[in-house]
Protein backbone atom coordinates (compact mmCIF):
# COMPACT_ATOMS: atom_id res chain seq x y z
CA UNK A 1 0.00 0.00 0.00
CA UNK A 2 1.51 3.18 -0.78
CA UNK A 3 0.56 6.28 2.21
CA UNK A 4 0.89 9.12 0.61
CA UNK A 5 3.24 11.38 2.32
CA UNK A 6 1.97 14.58 4.15
CA UNK A 7 5.60 16.23 3.45
CA UNK A 8 4.58 19.78 2.82
CA UNK A 9 7.11 21.79 1.94
CA UNK A 10 5.11 24.22 -0.39
CA UNK A 11 1.84 23.87 2.04
CA UNK A 12 -0.10 21.97 -0.86
CA UNK A 13 -1.06 18.17 0.24
CA UNK A 14 -2.32 16.69 -2.60
CA UNK A 15 -4.29 12.82 -2.43
CA UNK A 16 -5.02 10.27 -5.16
CA UNK A 17 -7.78 7.43 -5.79
CA UNK A 18 -5.94 4.36 -5.34
CA UNK A 19 -3.36 5.90 -2.62
CA UNK A 20 -4.11 6.26 0.82
CA UNK A 21 -3.72 9.25 3.04
CA UNK A 22 -1.39 9.61 6.15
CA UNK A 23 -1.49 11.16 9.46
CA UNK A 24 -0.80 14.55 8.73
CA UNK A 25 -3.57 14.50 6.03
CA UNK A 26 -5.94 13.52 8.24
CA UNK A 27 -4.92 16.37 11.11
CA UNK A 28 -5.63 18.64 8.39
CA UNK A 29 -9.14 17.23 7.53
CA UNK A 30 -9.95 16.65 11.15
CA UNK A 31 -9.48 20.39 11.49
CA UNK A 32 -11.29 21.53 8.26
CA UNK A 33 -13.88 19.48 9.63
CA UNK A 34 -14.22 21.13 12.84
CA UNK A 35 -14.72 24.79 10.96
CA UNK A 36 -17.40 23.21 9.48
CA UNK A 37 -18.94 22.09 13.08
CA UNK A 38 -20.26 23.53 16.33
CA UNK A 39 -19.21 22.42 19.86
CA UNK A 40 -19.25 19.88 21.67
CA UNK A 41 -18.48 17.95 18.21
CA UNK A 42 -16.19 20.92 17.25
CA UNK A 43 -13.94 20.59 20.31
CA UNK A 44 -13.67 16.98 19.61
CA UNK A 45 -12.46 17.32 15.93
CA UNK A 46 -10.17 19.95 16.81
CA UNK A 47 -8.34 17.92 19.96
CA UNK A 48 -8.70 14.64 17.43
CA UNK A 49 -7.07 16.87 15.13
CA UNK A 50 -4.09 18.37 17.13
CA UNK A 51 -3.47 14.68 18.72
CA UNK A 52 -3.30 13.12 14.69
CA UNK A 53 0.20 14.91 15.08
CA UNK A 54 1.02 12.41 17.64
CA UNK A 55 0.19 9.08 16.74
CA UNK A 56 2.64 6.52 17.03
CA UNK A 57 1.56 4.82 13.96
CA UNK A 58 0.02 5.69 10.40
CA UNK A 59 -4.04 5.56 10.65
CA UNK A 60 -4.22 3.62 7.18
CA UNK A 61 -1.52 1.44 8.58
CA UNK A 62 -3.37 0.56 11.48
CA UNK A 63 -6.57 -0.06 9.77
CA UNK A 64 -4.70 -2.45 7.18
CA UNK A 65 -3.93 -4.83 10.32
CA UNK A 66 -7.72 -4.74 11.18
CA UNK A 67 -7.54 -2.99 14.53
CA UNK A 68 -9.50 0.19 15.19
CA UNK A 69 -8.61 3.81 15.46
CA UNK A 70 -9.41 3.95 18.29
CA UNK A 71 -6.59 2.70 20.27
CA UNK A 72 -5.55 6.45 19.48
CA UNK A 73 -6.23 8.80 22.14
CA UNK A 74 -9.35 11.51 21.70
CA UNK A 75 -10.72 9.07 19.01
CA UNK A 76 -14.27 7.08 19.68
CA UNK A 77 -16.42 5.50 16.96
CA UNK A 78 -17.95 8.48 15.91
CA UNK A 79 -14.61 9.85 14.94
CA UNK A 80 -13.52 6.68 13.42
CA UNK A 81 -15.90 6.65 11.20
CA UNK A 82 -15.09 9.87 9.60
CA UNK A 83 -11.60 9.03 9.13
CA UNK A 84 -12.27 5.63 7.59
CA UNK A 85 -14.27 6.99 5.03
CA UNK A 86 -11.53 9.69 4.31
CA UNK A 87 -8.73 6.39 4.33
CA UNK A 88 -11.02 4.20 2.23
CA UNK A 89 -12.03 7.10 0.00
CA UNK A 90 -9.11 9.74 -0.05
CA UNK A 91 -10.10 13.31 -1.24
CA UNK A 92 -8.81 14.32 -4.70
CA UNK A 93 -6.45 17.09 -3.51
CA UNK A 94 -6.49 19.51 -0.01
CA UNK A 95 -5.30 22.73 -1.78
CA UNK A 96 -2.85 25.17 0.57
CA UNK A 97 -2.56 24.28 4.14
CA UNK A 98 -3.56 27.48 6.21
CA UNK A 99 -0.65 28.81 7.63
CA UNK A 100 -1.85 28.41 11.32
CA UNK A 101 -1.66 24.75 10.28
CA UNK A 102 1.30 24.90 8.36
CA UNK A 103 5.05 23.30 8.55
CA UNK A 104 3.97 20.73 11.49
CA UNK A 105 5.89 17.48 11.61
CA UNK A 106 4.13 14.24 12.35
CA UNK A 107 5.62 12.18 14.97
CA UNK A 108 5.31 9.43 12.43
CA UNK A 109 7.11 11.52 9.82
CA UNK A 110 9.59 12.93 12.26
CA UNK A 111 10.59 8.53 12.97
CA UNK A 112 10.77 8.33 9.66
CA UNK A 113 13.29 10.73 9.51
CA UNK A 114 15.53 9.65 12.15
CA UNK A 115 15.44 5.84 11.12
CA UNK A 116 17.16 6.78 8.05
CA UNK A 117 19.57 8.90 9.69
CA UNK A 118 20.41 6.34 13.16
CA UNK A 119 23.81 8.02 13.43
CA UNK A 120 22.16 12.26 14.05
CA UNK A 121 19.79 10.45 16.51
CA UNK A 122 22.32 9.22 18.46
CA UNK A 123 24.28 12.70 18.61
CA UNK A 124 21.32 13.78 21.34
CA UNK A 125 23.24 14.44 24.50
CA UNK A 126 20.67 16.38 26.49
CA UNK A 127 17.24 18.23 26.80
CA UNK A 128 17.32 22.06 26.88
CA UNK A 129 13.91 23.04 28.06
CA UNK A 130 11.94 21.44 30.68
CA UNK A 131 9.19 22.15 33.37
CA UNK A 132 8.44 20.79 37.08
CA UNK A 133 6.12 21.10 39.65
CA UNK A 134 8.26 24.02 40.76
CA UNK A 135 5.98 26.02 37.97
CA UNK A 136 3.68 24.18 35.75
CA UNK A 137 5.11 20.81 35.26
CA UNK A 138 3.52 17.38 36.81
CA UNK A 139 6.82 16.15 37.79
CA UNK A 140 9.61 16.40 40.14
CA UNK A 141 13.22 16.97 39.27
CA UNK A 142 13.63 13.59 40.13
CA UNK A 143 11.20 12.12 38.32
CA UNK A 144 12.25 14.21 35.14
CA UNK A 145 15.44 13.11 35.97
CA UNK A 146 14.60 9.50 35.49
CA UNK A 147 12.79 9.97 32.41
CA UNK A 148 15.86 11.29 31.40
CA UNK A 149 18.18 8.75 31.70
CA UNK A 150 16.02 5.99 30.61
CA UNK A 151 15.90 7.77 26.94
CA UNK A 152 19.95 7.45 27.11
CA UNK A 153 20.42 11.61 27.87
CA UNK A 154 23.32 12.69 29.81
CA UNK A 155 22.13 15.73 30.94
CA UNK A 156 19.08 17.87 31.23
CA UNK A 157 18.10 21.77 32.06
CA UNK A 158 15.08 22.43 34.61
CA UNK A 159 13.83 25.34 32.85
CA UNK A 160 10.38 26.12 35.27
CA UNK A 161 8.95 29.91 34.16
CA UNK A 162 9.80 32.61 36.11
CA UNK A 163 7.96 34.66 38.34
CA UNK A 164 6.55 37.41 36.12
CA UNK A 165 4.20 34.51 34.07
CA UNK A 166 1.84 33.80 37.01
CA UNK A 167 -0.67 31.99 35.23
CA UNK A 168 2.04 29.18 35.24
CA UNK A 169 3.08 29.76 38.17
CA UNK A 170 6.22 31.16 38.07
CA UNK A 171 9.00 31.43 40.87
CA UNK A 172 10.47 33.79 42.31
CA UNK A 173 14.23 34.30 43.38
CA UNK A 174 14.14 32.92 46.74
CA UNK A 175 12.45 29.51 45.63
CA UNK A 176 15.18 29.80 42.77
CA UNK A 177 17.61 29.44 45.32
CA UNK A 178 15.60 26.81 47.01
CA UNK A 179 15.31 24.72 43.42
CA UNK A 180 19.05 24.88 43.30
CA UNK A 181 19.11 23.17 46.99
CA UNK A 182 16.57 20.14 45.42
CA UNK A 183 18.42 20.02 41.99
CA UNK A 184 21.72 19.63 43.73
CA UNK A 185 20.48 16.69 45.97
CA UNK A 186 19.19 14.83 42.52
CA UNK A 187 22.59 15.93 41.26
CA UNK A 188 24.17 13.96 43.88
CA UNK A 189 22.07 10.90 43.47
CA UNK A 190 22.41 10.66 39.86
CA UNK A 191 25.81 11.11 39.04
CA UNK A 192 26.68 7.92 40.04
CA UNK A 193 26.93 4.97 38.15
CA UNK A 194 27.11 3.62 34.52
CA UNK A 195 24.89 6.33 32.80
CA UNK A 196 25.71 9.62 35.07
CA UNK A 197 23.01 12.11 34.26
CA UNK A 198 23.60 15.93 34.76
CA UNK A 199 20.66 18.01 36.17
CA UNK A 200 21.94 21.81 34.92
CA UNK A 201 19.87 24.72 36.56
CA UNK A 202 18.00 27.31 34.13
CA UNK A 203 15.14 28.71 34.44
CA UNK A 204 12.52 30.23 31.43
CA UNK A 205 12.70 33.96 31.77
CA UNK A 206 9.45 35.66 30.43
CA UNK A 207 10.85 38.17 28.60
CA UNK A 208 8.27 41.54 27.99
CA UNK A 209 7.85 42.87 24.29
CA UNK A 210 11.28 44.99 25.33
CA UNK A 211 13.58 42.20 25.78
CA UNK A 212 13.66 42.59 29.20
CA UNK A 213 13.43 39.60 31.80
CA UNK A 214 11.63 39.54 35.11
CA UNK A 215 13.91 38.16 37.61
CA UNK A 216 17.12 39.59 39.11
CA UNK A 217 20.28 39.56 37.07
CA UNK A 218 22.76 38.44 40.08
CA UNK A 219 20.03 35.33 40.85
CA UNK A 220 20.25 34.67 36.83
CA UNK A 221 23.95 34.83 36.73
CA UNK A 222 24.27 31.42 39.82
CA UNK A 223 22.27 29.66 36.83
CA UNK A 224 24.09 27.20 34.44
CA UNK A 225 22.47 28.58 31.83
CA UNK A 226 19.05 30.90 31.05
CA UNK A 227 16.52 30.34 28.74
CA UNK A 228 14.19 33.20 27.66
CA UNK A 229 10.89 33.47 26.21
CA UNK A 230 8.04 35.76 25.16
CA UNK A 231 4.79 35.32 26.38
CA UNK A 232 2.86 38.05 25.85
CA UNK A 233 1.69 40.03 22.76
CA UNK A 234 2.13 37.39 20.81
CA UNK A 235 -0.93 38.21 18.20
CA UNK A 236 0.77 40.64 16.33
CA UNK A 237 0.67 40.96 12.73
CA UNK A 238 3.20 43.79 12.34
CA UNK A 239 6.96 42.89 11.83
CA UNK A 240 8.73 42.24 15.36
CA UNK A 241 12.21 42.72 14.56
CA UNK A 242 12.81 44.99 17.63
CA UNK A 243 11.95 43.17 20.72
CA UNK A 244 14.15 40.05 19.20
CA UNK A 245 17.08 42.27 18.80
CA UNK A 246 16.46 43.17 22.35
CA UNK A 247 15.89 39.92 23.85
CA UNK A 248 19.34 38.96 22.40
CA UNK A 249 21.37 41.73 23.78
CA UNK A 250 20.10 40.96 26.37
CA UNK A 251 22.91 40.37 28.91
CA UNK A 252 21.34 37.71 30.97
CA UNK A 253 19.49 35.54 27.74
CA UNK A 254 21.85 32.36 26.32
CA UNK A 255 18.50 31.00 24.93
CA UNK A 256 16.07 32.22 23.08
CA UNK A 257 13.26 30.09 23.37
CA UNK A 258 10.08 29.03 21.59
CA UNK A 259 10.89 31.96 19.05
CA UNK A 260 7.95 32.52 17.50
CA UNK A 261 5.44 32.05 19.86
CA UNK A 262 2.96 29.83 17.49
CA UNK A 263 0.30 26.81 18.51
CA UNK A 264 -1.01 24.71 15.65
CA UNK A 265 -4.49 25.71 15.26
CA UNK A 266 -4.83 28.61 17.71
CA UNK A 267 -1.69 31.16 17.28
CA UNK A 268 0.00 32.55 13.75
CA UNK A 269 3.47 33.24 16.11
CA UNK A 270 5.43 36.71 15.67
CA UNK A 271 7.25 38.04 12.46
CA UNK A 272 9.90 39.22 11.87
CA UNK A 273 13.09 39.90 9.66
CA UNK A 274 14.81 36.31 10.44
CA UNK A 275 17.80 36.82 8.51
CA UNK A 276 18.27 40.27 10.81
CA UNK A 277 17.45 38.34 13.99
CA UNK A 278 19.38 34.82 13.36
CA UNK A 279 21.99 37.24 12.23
CA UNK A 280 22.99 39.01 15.28
CA UNK A 281 22.38 35.73 17.77
CA UNK A 282 25.18 34.33 15.71
CA UNK A 283 26.99 37.51 16.16
CA UNK A 284 26.72 37.33 19.53
CA UNK A 285 26.75 33.60 19.95
CA UNK A 286 23.29 33.37 21.39
CA UNK A 287 21.48 30.60 20.68
CA UNK A 288 17.90 29.98 19.08
CA UNK A 289 15.27 27.29 20.10
CA UNK A 290 13.67 24.61 18.53
CA UNK A 291 10.73 24.18 20.87
CA UNK A 292 9.84 20.48 20.29
CA UNK A 293 6.92 20.36 21.84
CA UNK A 294 4.22 18.97 18.61
CA UNK A 295 1.90 21.72 18.58
CA UNK A 296 4.89 24.47 19.14
CA UNK A 297 7.43 22.94 16.27
CA UNK A 298 8.93 26.85 17.36
CA UNK A 299 11.28 26.97 14.92
CA UNK A 300 9.94 25.39 11.81
CA UNK A 301 12.22 23.63 8.96
CA UNK A 302 11.40 26.63 6.76
CA UNK A 303 12.64 29.20 9.37
CA UNK A 304 15.43 26.63 10.69
CA UNK A 305 16.64 26.64 7.11
CA UNK A 306 17.22 30.61 7.22
CA UNK A 307 18.70 29.82 10.88
CA UNK A 308 21.25 27.76 8.90
CA UNK A 309 22.28 30.02 6.56
CA UNK A 310 22.75 32.56 9.44
CA UNK A 311 25.35 30.24 10.92
CA UNK A 312 23.48 30.59 14.74
CA UNK A 313 23.57 27.77 17.16
CA UNK A 314 20.19 26.13 18.13
CA UNK A 315 19.12 24.35 21.17
CA UNK A 316 16.48 21.61 21.45
CA UNK A 317 14.40 21.98 23.91
CA UNK A 318 10.95 19.57 24.43
CA UNK A 319 8.91 21.53 26.88
CA UNK A 320 8.15 18.65 28.52
CA UNK A 321 5.31 19.11 31.27
CA UNK A 322 5.66 15.64 31.89
CA UNK A 323 8.21 12.99 32.31
CA UNK A 324 7.00 11.01 29.16
CA UNK A 325 7.09 13.98 26.93
CA UNK A 326 10.86 14.06 27.16
CA UNK A 327 10.19 12.01 23.95
CA UNK A 328 8.95 15.29 21.77
CA UNK A 329 13.20 15.65 21.26
CA UNK A 330 12.28 13.62 17.92
CA UNK A 331 10.49 16.27 16.19
CA UNK A 332 12.82 18.52 16.83
CA UNK A 333 16.01 16.09 15.98
CA UNK A 334 14.00 15.79 12.48
CA UNK A 335 13.22 19.26 12.03
CA UNK A 336 17.43 19.84 12.21
CA UNK A 337 18.27 17.48 10.17
CA UNK A 338 15.70 18.32 7.24
CA UNK A 339 17.00 21.70 7.65
CA UNK A 340 20.28 20.35 7.04
CA UNK A 341 21.70 22.17 10.46
CA UNK A 342 25.59 21.30 10.53
CA UNK A 343 25.97 19.28 14.12
CA UNK A 344 28.33 21.90 15.52
CA UNK A 345 26.13 24.24 15.63
CA UNK A 346 23.46 21.88 17.53
CA UNK A 347 24.37 22.62 21.70
CA UNK A 348 22.78 19.47 22.68
CA UNK A 349 25.51 17.76 20.72
CA UNK A 350 28.19 19.30 22.70
CA UNK A 351 28.92 17.54 26.34
CA UNK A 352 27.45 18.93 29.31
CA UNK A 353 31.32 20.88 29.97
CA UNK A 354 31.18 22.26 26.18
CA UNK A 355 27.71 23.01 27.14
CA UNK A 356 28.88 25.24 30.12
CA UNK A 357 31.81 26.26 28.57
CA UNK A 358 29.57 28.03 25.96
CA UNK A 359 27.53 29.58 28.69
CA UNK A 360 30.28 30.74 30.85
CA UNK A 361 32.07 32.89 27.56
CA UNK A 362 28.84 33.97 26.48
CA UNK A 363 28.58 35.77 29.84
CA UNK A 364 31.46 37.17 29.32
CA UNK A 365 31.15 39.10 26.73
CA UNK A 366 27.74 40.38 27.13
ZN1 LIG B 1 7.24 29.31 27.25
Amino acid sequence: MFILSGFRPTGMCMAQKHTTIDNATIAELLCREAEKTKPPLQRALRRAGRAALLWPEEAAEVVRQNRTLREFPAIGPYLEKIILKWIDDPPLALGPIPEIRRNFLTLTEARAILAENPQWRSLVRGDLQMHTEWSDGSANVRDMAQSAVQLGHSYISITDHAKGLKIAGGINEAELSEQAREIEAVNDEFNQGEKPLRILHSIELNLNPQGEGDMDLAALNKLDIVLGAFHSALRKKEDQTERYLAALRNPALHILGHPRGRIFNFRLGLYADWPRVFGLAAELDRAVEIDCYPDRQDLDVSLLKVARAAGVRISLGTDAHHPWQLRFVEFGLAAAKLARIPQDRILNFMSSEQLLSWADNVREYA
